[in-house]
């Protein structure tokens, strides 16, 4: 601000988020490279070489195999699948890879109903509405459920896509401590008290945003509390299920079955298509009036492109093979296997003296590494061994609080786990990352 001479300070700053941002970037030594393969349980990333006579890293067609350790492909259906993937193609033969239309100017094919239907009955809702991506699902759905005179209270960690849509909605947007009921509770005790900005009236509508499992954090909401706090202040509850819907849950259905919640008591049920069911897209899914007022009036509805036909055939498909509707019992047998894949990684990291986030069941598993200096020696000793990790940090969380972040997913084996334990324990050693070693300091 000081040295704000020229009233650049906004613009200085931005460059300034750019800088840190792009040495974030880059110090994920693999993610920042091409893979040459399906996000797979193994992933082919193209290596790179540092070109001593132009001194520059170079990329080149070689690639190395690397357990990928990164990816949302929770139950495995990313890759080549025996039901989805030829149910994929011929839905690609039969309908092309686009509709080239809106949902509305004839790019609704049988799919696309098929699908909606799908997945309303899938997360236990009246209706769904689909989209061809999760983050605008967020983005644009919000505005429309709420305007100027709402309220909406959100988690502080929601994704950006929450935040986006939240503050593109003209509602007042208050943030509630991460996961922290009794603060809802007082959050929206003083913004009910306080009514609209200036006219004091009434909110017209409260919507309160939380996610499933948090992507950077990997744990499972309170979701009883806060339906138990919105039920009592009567505010609506928007849950997004991305890293819960198919991961968690006896058949799938995500935090509402793990937890024992009535979906009747979640408002608005939001995931996205990108992780457990190995496509892309995002859903809405609420009750009929909610849905058909939707499809009137969100513009990712109305002027984007409908979800591709394969795409949607193959979240339709995945969807069959977790509830067995195949013929046989792969969807159970991956269930079972994400989480005790899940369980049995994080009890293991833990043991090692890593102080893992997040709570059991949950296949997101942040590694705290805390000092930013970290970052690159964790992420590039980790991909020496073969073994590629996502590291998060700064701006997605604050400065001191960097991470690598481990998905699991159905489809490691037990001797995939194994081999990435052991690369973790000896980066961890490397690296100094195995903060819950050390001895508690006596007095
Ligand atoms: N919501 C959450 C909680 C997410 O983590 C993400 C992305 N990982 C999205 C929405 C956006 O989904 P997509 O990547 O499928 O667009």
């Amino acid at each position: 601000d000081t040295n704000n001479l020229h009233g650049y300070a906004p613009i200085c700053l931005g460059i300034e988020d750019f800088y840190v941002r792009r040495v974030y970037l880059r110090a994920q030594d693999c993610f920042n490279r091409p893979i040459a393969s399906a996000p797979d349980s193994w992933i082919d990333v193209v290596d790179r070489y540092y070109d001593d006579t132009i001194k520059t890293l170079k990329r080149t067609t070689n690639t190395s195999k690397c357990l990928n350790l990164g990816s949302y492909n929770y139950l495995g259906f990313a890759a080549s699948d025996e039901y989805c993937t030829p149910r994929a193609v011929e839905s690609l033969k039969k309908f092309s890879p686009s509709t080239c239309s809106t949902r509305v100017d004839g790019g609704t094919t049988t799919l696309h109903v098929e699908l909606e239907d799908c997945v309303a009955k899938f997360v236990g809702k009246p209706a769904a509405m689909v989209t061809g991506m999760g983050y605008v699902t967020n983005s644009a759905i919000l505005p429309v459920l709420i305007r100027k005179g709402g309220l909406i209270i959100s988690d502080s960690l929601n994704h950006n896509s929450i935040v986006n849509g939240a503050r593109g909605s003209g509602a007042v947007v208050r943030v509630f401590e991460h996961n922290t009921p009794s603060h809802l509770e007082e959050v929206l005790r003083e913004q009910i008290a306080l009514g609209q900005p200036r006219t004091r009236r009434p909110w017209k509508k409260i919507i309160v945003v939380v996610e499933g499992i948090y992507s950077m954090e990997g744990e499972l909401c309170k979701l009883p509390e806060i339906i138990q706090v919105c039920k009592k202040y009567r505010a609506y509850t928007y849950l997004d299920e991305a890293h819960s819907i198919g991961a968690v849950g006896k058949s799938g259905r995500g935090v509402c079955e793990l937890l024992g919640v009535d979906t009747a008591d979640i408002d608005i049920m939001m995931g996205t298509f990108s992780k457990s069911f190995g496509s892309c897209g995002g859903y809405i899914a609420a009750s009929k009036e909610v849905i058909e007022y939707l499809k009137f009036s969100c513009p990712a509805h109305l002027y984007a492109t409908a979800i591709s036909p394969p795409a949607a055939q193959q979240i339709i498909s995945s969807i069959r093979v977790i509830l067995g509707e195949d013929g046989s019992s792969r969807g159970a047998q991956k269930l079972a296997s994400i989480r005790e894949n899940s369980n049995f990684f994080r009890s293991e990291l833990q043991k090692m003296g890593f102080e893992v986030l997040g709570d059991f069941d949950s296949p997101v598993m942040p590694i705290m590494l805390y000092n930013p200096s970290k970052i690159p020696a964790f992420s590039r000793e980790c991909l020496k061994r073969n073994v590629a990790v996502v590291i998060v940090a700064f701006p997605a969380t604050p400065l001191l609080l960097a991470r690598a972040r481990i998905c699991i997913s159905a489809s490691h084996t037990r001797e995939d786990l194994l081999k990435a334990l052991e690369v973790i324990s000896e980066v961890g050693d490397l690296v100094g990352v195995k903060y819950l070693l050390a001895e508690p300091k006596k007095r």
